[in-house]
């Protein structure tokens, strides 16, 4: 029986709310986000031990893997309110730690999760190949099983975080005879392992966000097998669909505060008043509460079923979508070209594009959405 959705906190979810709210009237800091990318990335970190530590992140993570065990409505406030009062954005890893939640084992639970969670440890993904991105099975490193290891050989590419990172999820064909999407496997690496090297690749605007990663025999042992040995097909979908999903916090706290940034820029700017300008504006406020809403029907999604599957293709495009039109909004219209307020939007903008490419290519989501959600044949 379908009846109205009361979207208002229970007397519970209203202490929780405001426990969080008088925490952060204390801990947030004004301090901005660095520019420099080893301070932003520190900058991160710190933040996201500091949120950890006083029980607000992984809210919804069993307590086991040191989380709060709570529910996706809590995840929910903590994201609204996290947004509300501008705080910093989280380490974007934890789509790594629901495939260890998912596909690990006990130990590797107890071992990795709590470190991930509170960024004592970084984590990386270790899947783009040179010749393997959007058709990932292509790739071509080897896991070769030796007595009671395994002997990883091959290159990774584009691995976001690489040179911080202290662990990696990697992707390696253990089965050269199988089917290219078949002979597949998940290991967890340690980046500190012998015939690991890490090449950073640095971007235009100087950061190096990116890596390769080079794995020269590097032997590892067999309990670092996440999930079954040629199984790491459905680990890699999982994985990328929980990175493309729209329920972690991170981003969207992060377009929050970027939109209060942009609101109130433009409310100190001396430009004149602009029709157009509010229009644009409104337009994004609009996106950003139905990015809102859409969150919460994740959220929802999660109670009943774990594994957000194709769905997240959907929400991809649209988060990339909301972040695009954001940064292209505020490069326009905040402040004139030549400025420092309008570089920092032009740098935010640029970054922006690359939501069209990591976590699967748009055409790729497109693609997702015709074939496994709509079922649309091609022949
Ligand atoms: C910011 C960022 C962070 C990233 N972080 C990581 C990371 O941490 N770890 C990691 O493993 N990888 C990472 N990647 C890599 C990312 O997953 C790949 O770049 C992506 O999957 C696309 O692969 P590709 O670059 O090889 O492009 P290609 O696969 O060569 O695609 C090139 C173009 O061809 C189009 N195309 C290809 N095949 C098809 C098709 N079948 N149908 C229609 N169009 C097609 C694509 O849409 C794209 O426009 C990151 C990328 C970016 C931009």
């Amino acid at each position: 029986m379908w009846g109205p959705m009361d979207l208002r906190d229970s007397p519970e979810l209203a202490e929780f709310r405001s426990q969080l709210r008088e925490w952060l009237s204390r801990n947030l800091s004004n301090e901005p986000e660095p520019k420099d990318m080893a301070a932003r990335f520190a900058f991160a970190r710190d933040w996201q031990k500091k949120l950890y530590a006083a029980g607000w992140y992984a809210l919804s993570w069993p307590t086991e893997t040191g989380g709060r065990g709570l529910g996706p409505i809590e995840e929910a406030i903590a994201s609204e309110e996290l947004g509300r009062a501008g705080a910093p954005a989280t380490f974007p890893s934890s789509h790594l730690g629901r495939a260890i939640l998912e596909f690990g084992s006990e130990s590797q639970r107890r071992q990795y999760l709590p470190g991930l969670l509170s960024a004592e440890a970084i984590w990386c993904q270790g899947f783009s190949e040179p010749s393997a991105g959007s058709d990932l099975a292509a790739i071509r490193t080897t896991g070769v099983r030796k007595g009671n290891e395994f002997v990883l050989s091959g290159q990774k590419v584009w691995t976001s975080f690489g040179k911080f990172a202290d662990y990696s999820i990697v992707l390696a064909r253990t089965n050269p005879d199988a089917t290219k999407h078949r002979g597949i496997s998940a290991f967890i690496v340690e980046v500190a392992t012998p015939g690991v090297l890490i090449r950073p690749i640095r971007l235009a605007n100087g950061d190096e966000e990116f890596s390769e990663m080079f794995l020269d025999e590097v032997a590892i042992p067999e309990e670092n097998l996440l999930g079954k040995l040629n199984e790491g097909w459905g680990i890699a979908l999982a994985t990328i669909a929980y990175e493309r999903g729209a329920v972690d916090i991170g981003y969207k706290v992060k377009f929050e505060r970027y939109f209060a940034e942009l609101v109130a820029e433009r409310n100190a700017s001396s430009q004149a008043p602009d029709i157009w300008v509010d229009n644009a504006i409104g337009s994004v406020a609009v996106l950003l509460e139905v990015l809102r809403m859409h969150c919460l029907r994740r959220l929802s999604d999660r109670v009943i079923s774990e594994s957000p599957g194709p769905t997240s293709s959907i929400d991809k495009l649209f988060i990339t979508r909301v972040e695009q039109e954001l940064m292209e909004v505020a490069t326009r219209c905040v402040a004139p070209p030549g400025s420092p307020t309008h570089q920092k939007w032009f740098d935010r903008y640029l970054y922006g594009r690359a939501g069209s490419i990591y976590g699967g290519s748009e055409q790729i989501q497109r693609s997702i959405i015709a074939e496994r959600i709509l079922h649309l044949r091609f022949s």
